[in-house]
């Protein structure tokens, strides 16, 4: 399962961020700078101590409480743990972008990262386009890939379930965002609440992020059956 160096919504001081492990890899779900910098914390100084080789970053969009610890990654990795970085992108225009943040805003050092799409990493990560911010429209998606052997669904920032729904079959795993407050371009927890008893009906596995208000989406997530996500 996913776990989180951060799980709250743009304006908190630890912005959502999901990681787990893919043999030698570590994947990260986004990387805000609160993000990178619980990670150096976690991993320590020698990502071989800890068996990581490398590290892969899936994208979901370009608000910079997602994308802005991207470059200081890229340099910590390249200066400091000696490790590639791989950023999947979820289609061109994005991996576009972020190479021209990376490479001419950031002056990120060219051999230290490559950007790639999904179809170019070819490795089983499904991007699924939401709808989100009216600004970034067309450019915000989830993703859909397999993590320590289940089907795990991340939605990314959306106002919507409705894309992810094909996705959860019987014994996975959705990360959705959830909001306390009532806002067009997040998922307001009052939208979920007849749909979250279905999922888990379904035996689909349940876990909030992106959170703006703890308290009020704790006591929400007990009384639907889901859970906060787990921060390490
Ligand atoms: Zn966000
Ligand atoms: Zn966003």
């Amino acid at each position: 399962m996913l776990r989180f160096l951060g799980r709250g919504s743009a304006f908190c001081a630890e912005n959502n961020c999901a990681f787990y492990y893919d043999n030698d890899r570590l994947v990260l779900l986004d990387c805000p700078m609160s993000g990178f910098h619980r990670l150096r914390l976690l991993v320590g100084e020698a990502p071989a101590d800890k068996n990581i080789s490398g590290i892969t970053v899936l994208v979901t969009h370009t608000h910079s409480d997602h994308i802005g610890g991207i470059g200081m990654l890229v340099h910590y990795c390249c200066y400091v743990w000696h490790i590639p970085v791989k950023i999947i992108a979820p289609c061109r225009e994005i991996a576009e972008d972020l190479r021209f943040m990376l490479l001419r805003l950031d002056g990120c050092r060219e051999t230290a990262f490559s950007v790639v799409t999904a179809d170019e990493a070819g490795s089983g990560f499904i991007p699924v386009p939401t709808e989100h911010s009216p600004e970034l429209a067309g450019r915000c998606f989830g993703w859909c890939f397999e993590a320590d052997g289940r089907r795990t669904v991340f939605t990314g920032d959306t106002n919507t379930l409705e894309p992810f729904m094909q996705y959860l079959t019987e014994g996975a795993e959705l990360y959705t965002e959830a909001s306390a407050s009532d806002s067009p371009v997040h998922l307001y927890i009052e939208r979920l609440r007849k749909i979250i008893p279905q999922l888990k009906a379904r035996g689909v596995s349940v876990y909030l992020m992106h959170l703006d208000d703890e308290k009020k989406l704790a006591s929400a997530a007990t009384e639907l059956g889901a859970e906060l996500a787990p921060v390490v």
